[in-house]
């Protein structure tokens, strides 16, 4: 059985014919990218993911992902040639067009001319193109050539090494998020987060939309990893978005940042994603390649909880085979990891001192691994205590057992873990009876078979988790 959740995001590939349906047997929660497509495909695109999900009987999460505050030359109407070692100038859209020079390009964002300091490098277009800053102005800023291309129009720039005060959100983003909330997406996820403060922001403002969406952290800014634990603190979970990181602060930095963002967020008993290129040659080829292959199993490895999939469902040539494919390198992934839970990681056991809920979570997952339980039943309200659970289980399965939809469609993201929708009982003696049910109907139990059980009591109150029961039919 895999583990491992698929996240695919959504785009033009999956819009065809019956390949979304195809692709919802497999994925397990779905992206939404705001930095592409407009908000009406956007309605028709989620409406065509709940209707899908509601007859297949799966609970798929959908997240819209904010562009976040991402830096691009303005408009050009035919692309600009950055030859190697040339000369030229980015000047302020609105001036006149600067002559005298190799190349000039608009740059639309003030704070940029202000920032810039000579010596600087800058990534144009992802990496594609790099530049030496070699005097400022405040209308115009001298640049030498050293990787040169072809540079087109709203292109990415990344002043490497530059961090000044942006405002996290952009005016695109707040549109964004009003859509988000209003169309009630399950999570939002925050690009270019730097510190705990952006994401404090932004659910701030979701709420006082209205909204109760969790934050998913994109960690892919290099503030962001001297702030990771406190990001942490206050996020849902995170990603590692190895697209803007390898950009950020080289390709080569990338597994090692990998391993340290995945440790954190296990440490915090917070879920991660895993994205960007995990089968990138899929977007032209109908099978990865065995690096790609040995990537996502490593990433899962690593202790990911979930693989992404961008452009390959998105809009490459093989979207559904892609999903496939990465399930069945996950799944065959996950069985390799045959690891019990014994003893309680070291880097938890000053958290548990004050916190009953992860000890009793912690002994549910080890008492499950030694008595060979067929499953973990986590009672879970907001949620909280099956996202713990997902952390702290070994090889036992966990059910997370909730009365909210919502609350279930966010396990999607969780590793290990099928929500298992539960009624509103009113005492423990029929909570189990409605679990028992549930469990011969459709979860593959049989005589004898043993289930741990946790939940908080008195019943349906968060973070209460105090109790463990076993169960044997
Ligand atoms: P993006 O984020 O696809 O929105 O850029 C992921 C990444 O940067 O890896
Ligand atoms: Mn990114």
């Amino acid at each position: 059985m895999r583990k491992t959740k698929l996240v695919m995001t959504l785009g033009p590939a999956l819009m065809q014919g019956d390949r979304l349906r195809e692709a919802l047997k497999e994925a397990d929660a779905v992206r939404l990218n705001a930095s592409h497509g407009d908000p009406e495909s956007r309605v028709v695109a989620l409406e065509k993911v709940r209707s899908i999900s509601q007859e297949l009987g799966r609970a798929i999460p959908v997240f819209l992902d904010l562009q976040g505050p991402k830096w691009r030359v303005g408009l050009l109407e035919s692309p600009v040639d950055l030859a190697t070692g040339s000369e030229g100038v980015f000047y302020a859209p609105g001036t006149e067009v600067p002559t005298g020079f190799a190349w000039a390009a608009p740059l639309p964002h003030p704070e940029l001319f202000e920032g810039a300091e000579p010596g600087q490098h800058w990534l144009l277009d992802d990496g594609a193109i790099t530049v030496k800053i070699l005097a400022k102005g405040s209308e115009l800023l001298k640049a030498e050539v050293v990787i040169g291309g072809p540079l087109k129009a709203r292109k990415g720039v990344h002043p490497i090494g530059m961090d000044i005060n942006v405002d996290p959100l952009t005016e695109k983003d707040h549109a964004d998020i009003r859509w988000g909330v209003e169309h009630n997406v399950d999570l939002f996820a925050q690009s270019f987060v730097r510190r705990a403060s952006d994401v404090q922001q932004l659910q701030a403002i979701i709420h006082h939309l209205g909204g109760t969406q969790p934050i998913i952290a994109k960690i892919e800014h290099p503030t962001a990893l001297a702030h990771l634990a406190e990001i942490l603190d206050v996020s849902w979970g995170v990603m590692v978005a190895r697209g803007d990181l390898g950009v950020e602060l080289g390709v080569e930095r990338v597994p090692g940042l990998q391993k340290q963002i995945i440790k954190a967020a296990r440490k915090a008993l917070k879920p991660v994603i895993t994205a960007t290129q995990m089968l990138e040659s899929m977007i032209e080829h109908a099978q990865p390649t065995r690096a790609e292959a040995s990537d996502v199993a490593n990433a899962i490895w690593d202790g990911t909880d979930a693989v992404m999939l961008s452009a390959e469902s998105a809009s490459g040539a093989y979207p559904v085979e892609a999903v496939q494919w990465l399930a069945r390198i996950a799944a065959e992934a996950d069985a390799n990891v045959k690891q019990r839970t014994t003893t309680l990681p070291e880097d938890l056991a000053e958290k548990v001192l004050a916190r009953t809920d992860i000890s009793v979570a912690f002994a549910a997952c080890r008492t499950a691994d030694e008595i060979n339980a067929r499953w973990i039943v986590a009672f879970t309200e907001g949620g909280g205590t099956a996202r713990m659970v997902s952390r702290l289980a070994g090889r036992t399965p966990v059910l997370g057992a909730t009365v909210d939809e919502l609350t279930a469609r966010r396990m999607g993201i969780l590793r290990g873990v099928t929500a298992l929708i539960i009624p509103r009982v009113a005492s423990t003696d029929e909570m189990v009876e409605v679990v028992r049910d549930l469990l011969l109907a459709k979860h593959d139990v049989g005589s004898f078979d043993r289930v741990v059980m946790t939940m908080g009591l008195p019943l349906w109150k968060s973070g209460t988790t105090n109790t463990m029961k076993v169960m044997t039919f």
